[in-house]
C-alpha cells in the first residue's frame, strides 16, 4: 500500500512548516517576535500564579478570565471572543468550520502564507490575488475573485510587506464582499489602526489578534478572535476541548494587563531610525509593523553575510519577493548589528 497516496489531494502539494532557523544565532530578527521579553515583575507574578495551578485537572475550557479581560480592554462582549493556541489555530478553525471541499478563499500575494496553507489543509481552494506595485490592495480584483468565496483574508498591517492597505480599499472590500472578511491584526499594537469599530454593524467581519508580537508572548501561543457571537458559537463547535493550557492562560491574563506602550514606542523609534539610514540605498517598504522589508542585490550572499555574524533573518527566495529581506526590529544592539552589514552594501 502506498501510504502517501492516501493523503488528502490538497495536502499532497504542501511541505511541513520550516522556520529555517539558524542553528546557533546571536541575534534573532527573523520571526517578527518582540526583542524585549516580558517585564521581570510580570514574570514573577506569573510564576506565583503557575504555582497555584492544579496540574492534575484540565484547564478552564472557555478561558473565561482571559476573555473577560480582553472584553474589557476592547469594549466588547466576552461572547464575541474566542481564544486560540496562537491565531494560527483560529485561522484553522475558521476554515474547518465554514469551508466545504473546494470552497474558495481569497488572499493577497505577498501575504501571510498560513491562509493558503491552512485552506489547502482543510480541502478549500485558495485564490491568490496579487497586490499592486505599491504592495497595496487591488480591491476590485479581490472583490471579483471573492464571488462565491467563503473568506477573504487580509493581514493589516500586511506580513511580510509591513504596510497597512489603504483605508478606502479596505472599506470597499469589507462593505461589498458577500463573504467573511478576516482582518488579521497581528501587528495592531504597532500600527494603532483597527477595524474593530465596524464589528457591531458588519456581520461578515472577523478580527484576529495575537499575544505573540507586541505582548512578547510568542512562546505561550495565545491569539484571539473577535466576531459576532453567532460566528464565535460556530467556532466553538470545532474548537478542541481545552485548547488553551492553564499556563498560557495565566501568562496571557497577566501580560494583557501590562502597559506595552513604552516597548512599542522604543520599537517604533528604532524602526524609523533604521528606515532613515537605509531608504536612500535600498528599496525599503514603509512599515506600520515591527519589521522592515528591504530589497538587497543578492539575497543568497546577504543571508550568508548575516549568518556569519550570527544574525538570523528571513530572506525570500522566489517570485516577486526574490532578494527581499524581512528584518524584525529588535533591540538597539540587534538593529545595530543588522545595519552594520546593510551599510556595507549587500
Ligand atoms: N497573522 C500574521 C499576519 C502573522 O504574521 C502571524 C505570525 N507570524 C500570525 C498571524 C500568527 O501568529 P500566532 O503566533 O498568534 O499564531
Amino acid at each position: 500500500m502506498n501510504i502517501l497516496s492516501l493523503q488528502r489531494s490538497t495536502v499532497r502539494e504542501l511541505k511541513p512548516y520550516d522556520p529555517e532557523l539558524l542553528a546557533a544565532y546571536k541575534y534573532k530578527v527573523d520571526a517578527n517576535e518582540n526583542g524585549y521579553d516580558i517585564p521581570v515583575a510580570i514574570r514573577k507574578k506569573i510564576l506565583k500564579e503557575i504555582a497555584k495551578i492544579k496540574f492534575n485537572r484540565y484547564p478552564d475550557p472557555g478561558s473565561v478570565k482571559l476573555r473577560s479581560i480582553l472584553a474589557d480592554k476592547n469594549r466588547i462582549d466576552p461572547g464575541c471572543i474566542v481564544i486560540g493556541n496562537g491565531s494560527d489555530e483560529l485561522i484553522h478553525y475558521l476554515l474547518q468550520a465554514f469551508t466545504d471541499k473546494n470552497d474558495k478563499i481569497v488572499a493577497p500575494d505577498p501575504s501571510f502564507d498560513m491562509y493558503r496553507i491552512l485552506a489547502l489543509a482543510n480541502g478549500a481552494k485558495p485564490v491568490i490575488v496579487p497586490l499592486d506595485d505599491n504592495f497595496d490592495l487591488d480591491e476590485t480584483a479581490v472583490i471579483r475573485a471573492a464571488k462565491g468565496a467563503k473568506f477573504i483574508f487580509l493581514a493589516y498591517p500586511n506580513n511580510p510587506t509591513g504596510n497597512c492597505f489603504s483605508d478606502d480599499k479596505m472599506l470597499r472590500v469589507i462593505r461589498s464582499a458577500g463573504c467573511f472578511v478576516v482582518i488579521d491584526e497581528a501587528y495592531f499594537e504597532f500600527s494603532g489602526k483597527t477595524y474593530l469599530n465596524l464589528l457591531a454593524t458588519q456581520k461578515n467581519l472577523i478580527i484576529l489578534r495575537t499575544f505573540s508580537k507586541a505582548y512578547s508572548l510568542a512562546s505561550m501561543r495565545v491569539g484571539y478572535m473577535m466576531a459576532a457571537p453567532e460566528i464565535i458559537s460556530v467556532i466553538n463547535k470545532v474548537r478542541l476541548p481545552y485548547n488553551m493550557n492553564a499556563v498560557s492562560q495565566v501568562c496571557a491574563e497577566l501580560t494583557a494587563q501590562t502597559d506595552i506602550a513604552p516597548v512599542v514606542k522604543k520599537i517604533l523609534y528604532e524602526r524609523e531610525k533604521l528606515y532613515s539610514s537605509l531608504y536612500k540605498e535600498y528599496l525599503v517598504v514603509k512599515s506600520d509593523a515591527n519589521f522592515l522589508m528591504i530589497k538587497v542585490c543578492d539575497g543568497k550572499q546577504a543571508k550568508k553575510l548575516f549568518e556569519k555574524k550570527g544574525i538570523s533573518i528571513r530572506m525570500f527566495k522566489d517570485g516577486r519577493l526574490k532578494d527581499f529581506l524581512r528584518l524584525t526590529i529588535g533591540t538597539p544592539e540587534e538593529n545595530r548589528a543588522a545595519l552594520e552589514i546593510l551599510k556595507r552594501g549587500v
